[in-house]
């Protein structure tokens, strides 16, 4: 596996190997990669000749008050993990490489971002469109791909790829989980011992939540305060949010639509913790491409 650490050496094995006839397939982490971040890397590898993977914790879609400086890393086993996964480069730069100096054209996400974490971190999201169009001219992919458990980062770089008319093709992967559910996360580091226990909680309430739906439950409201009711019967986090929204467009609806995204955030002491479920109209479980 190549190491590459610097934009313009990135860019031009980029170019040469697309000038060669290769297909690029990219996964964009901010690294300690985990199953979640290997599944990504898993179907890019089946799907391209080549694999590239970037690892950059950007500070631009971090708020003053988020954990960007204690954001885990571990470079050693992030470089053995990519390279088991078949990934052919890692890009790998520092801040000061990604970012030499003020940006003089900012990028702000203006739909999809006013509900769930785009309320709740404010900028984040223009953070993520800012990084990923630097990510994207910089590894020239045919094919990036991203994880659901980010649902609205997915929507959110749906949108990128299209209002921008980046020749990319965007791949969704479903959430990588625990054994007790809980969606693998870098973060997950950070819980408690009791935490981690109760953390399977939130997953739980989401399927609940779902569940009423299945059994005819039309009425986004109830399904929320449910939702809400049980994560608070079983964690001792406090709730960011729970919505039930209109999945990509997240809009809110008064009755359950076509396809509806069922998202939460909660925070313990150290981590904050997101999850969600993205269904149809009758609460069967949607695979999104
Ligand atoms: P991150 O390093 O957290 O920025 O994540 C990098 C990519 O991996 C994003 O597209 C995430 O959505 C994806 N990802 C993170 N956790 C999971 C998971 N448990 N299952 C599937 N994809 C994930």
């Amino acid at each position: 596996m190549e190491i590459i650490t610097t934009v313009n050496e990135m860019q031009n094995r980029a170019l040469q190997l697309r000038e060669q006839g290769n297909t690029i397939g990219f996964v964009p982490t901010m690294g300690y990669l985990h199953d979640g971040h290997q599944c990504l890397m898993k179907k890019a590898r089946k799907e391209n000749d080549m694999v590239v993977a970037s690892i950059f914790v950007n500070p631009l879609q971090f708020g003053p008050n988020e954990d960007f400086s204690n954001y885990p890393r571990d470079e050693e086993r992030d470089k053995q993990k990519a390279e088991k996964e078949g990934v052919d480069i890692l890009f790998f730069p520092t801040t000061e490489e990604m970012y030499p100096h003020e940006q003089s054209i900012i990028m702000q996400a203006v739909k999809r971002v006013d509900v769930l974490c785009g309320r709740s971190r404010k900028g984040h999201f223009d953070g993520v469109v800012t990084v990923l169009a630097k990510l994207f001219h910089v590894t020239l992919p045919n094919r990036v791909y991203f994880g659901l458990k980010d649902a609205q980062q997915v929507a959110v770089v749906d949108s990128l790829i299209k209002d921008y008319n980046f020749p990319v093709q965007l791949t969704a992967v479903p959430t990588v989980r625990e054994e007790d559910g809980l969606a693998k996360s870098s973060r997950n580091v950070y819980l408690s011992e009791k935490e981690r226990k109760e953390a399977a909680y939130l997953y739980q309430a989401l399927q609940f939540g779902q569940s009423l739906i299945v059994d005819g439950e039309q009425n986004p409201a109830i399904i929320v305060e449910e939702v809400k009711r049980l994560v608070r019967e079983h964690t001792s986090a406090e709730i960011d949010y729970v919505e039930l929204l209109t999945y990509p467009d997240l809009s809110s609806m008064t009755q359950i639509d076509n396809q509806s995204i069922l998202a939460a955030a909660i925070k313990f002491s150290r981590a904050r913790l997101i999850d969600n479920i993205i269904m149809d109209k009758n609460g069967e479980v949607l695979t999104i491409q």
